[in-house]
């Protein structure tokens, strides 16, 4: 049995927008065919409130066939006896994909349908509830097959039923897939022996997401560049004009708290000099260049564009990279140029012999749509999972098949 992380994008006619996930797992899938396995494939896609067919793995099916050469059975609902004798049944090098297992409340092992008038109360006998269930569901579950492959990373944080619970039943048979064991490398290897320079390029909307993140880099790394929206609290912090951009006011002293943090370490912290600020947020306002600290009011900075030219030496002469959010509001073309910039660089420092690792969510968009996906030496396919191995949580997955 092979928890994986099908949670793809769907477009309205249910194609698959973005298939990185599925190719992902392809590798740790076919070594179990390969190897004379029956192959139970089970995920999760989206947050379903139950059975629904939007939120169907069969729309993967034809996709996963294809991907893997040959056909692939489908039980309709994880839990009913076509899953258990198609399970039974199922030869050697034979493939099962079972119905996304959210539509089982047991799945997260959180109550659904509470009326916002529930009190605390009941909130918890509801929780109790669906946790005893959960037990059910696990067992259950688990009958299905002889051996269990965690290779969902995108989920790793989350004790779910087949995340983390359905391992205790496999006690000598539980393993990672390659997914699983990739992320993982990768993340030790640029936390715990990065070759030096180690420079963290840190980017997104808020510093609140990434604090602790911070914390712990500040130990690690030499250099720290923060673009993005997160660098505008910083400049306020300092004492500049940041305008109309977005700040997160009751983060000031923290931010001065890490520049100060980072002086005692020796580390060194960019920020972007100029930004591209407009007259509003969108894509149809009046641009111009500014000094990052010097923005009037009425006005936003909305990418850092001119990052090529502020941070090229820095980068380039990195032999560690890690980059974790965009440097401006990329989703829209006019202020994507830093992000792009952010990437081709990191795609040279890379050609030139540094390892680089590009992770959480929006920066694995930025890099995929912008197509330096294969340039880079790594690219983490968990968002949030990552962020909480980055900040040193032993996420429930990981810690299940290895404990
Ligand atoms: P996060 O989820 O915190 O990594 O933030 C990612 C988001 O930050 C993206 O949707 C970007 O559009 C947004 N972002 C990046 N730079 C800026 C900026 N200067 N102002 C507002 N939002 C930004």
């Amino acid at each position: 049995m092979v928890r994986v992380d099908f949670n793809v994008p769907l477009n309205d006619q249910f194609q698959i927008a973005d298939d990185t996930r599925i190719r992902a797992a392809v590798p740790t899938l076919k070594k179990v065919l390969g190897g004379g396995g029956s192959l139970i494939i089970m995920s999760h896609l989206g947050r379903p409130k139950g059975p629904s067919d939007k939120f169907s793995l069969k729309h993967i099916i034809p996709d996963l066939a294809q991907k893997l050469g040959q056909p692939v059975k489908f039980a309709s609902d994880c839990m009913g006896a076509e899953a258990a004798a198609l399970s039974a049944a199922l030869k050697p090098g034979e493939i099962l994909l079972l119905e996304n297992l959210r539509f089982y409340a047991e799945e997260e092992g959180k109550p659904r349908g509470l009326s916002d008038e529930a009190t605390e109360e009941q909130k918890k006998a509801a929780k109790a509830v669906v946790k005893e269930q959960q037990k059910a569901f696990v067992k259950k579950l688990a009958s299905y097959g002889d051996c269990y492959i965690n290779d969902a990373f995108g989920t790793a944080h989350r004790a779910h039923a087949s995340t983390a619970l359905i391992a205790a039943y496999f006690p000598n048979d539980k393993m990672f897939g390659y997914v699983m064991e990739g992320e993982i490398k990768a993340v030790d290897k640029v936390l715990e022996s990065p070759e030096r320079p180690f420079t963290a390029i840190l980017g997104g909307s808020k510093v609140s997401s990434k604090i602790t993140i911070i914390e712990r880099l500040m130990n690690r790394v030499d250099n720290l560049i923060i673009g993005g929206g997160m660098s505008f609290t910083f400049i306020k912090a300092m004492g500049g004009k940041t305008g109309d951009s977005i700040v997160e006011d009751d983060q000031l002293q923290l931010a001065l708290d890490i520049m100060k943090k980072a002086k005692e370490k020796g580390v060194a912290i960019y920020f972007p000099k100029t930004v591209l600020i407009a007259d509003a947020f969108g894509p149809d306002t009046n641009t111009r260049v500014c000094a990052i600290n010097e923005i009037p009011d009425g006005w936003q900075g909305l990418d850092a564009a001119a990052a090529a030219d502020e941070w090229r030496e820095i980068i380039m002469a990195s032999k560690t990279i890690l980059w974790n959010g965009p440097v401006g509001v990329f989703e829209i073309p006019k202020f994507a140029e830093g992000t792009k910039a952010v990437a081709q660089m990191v795609a040279e420092a890379t050609a030139a012999g540094a390892y680089s690792l590009v992770g959480g969510g929006d920066s694995v968009a930025a890099v995929n749509q912008m197509g330096f996906a294969d340039k880079v030496s790594y690219v983490s396919t968990g968002g949030g999972a990552l962020l909480e191995y980055m900040e040193g949580v032993e996420l429930p997955g990981i810690k299940a098949i290895r404990e």
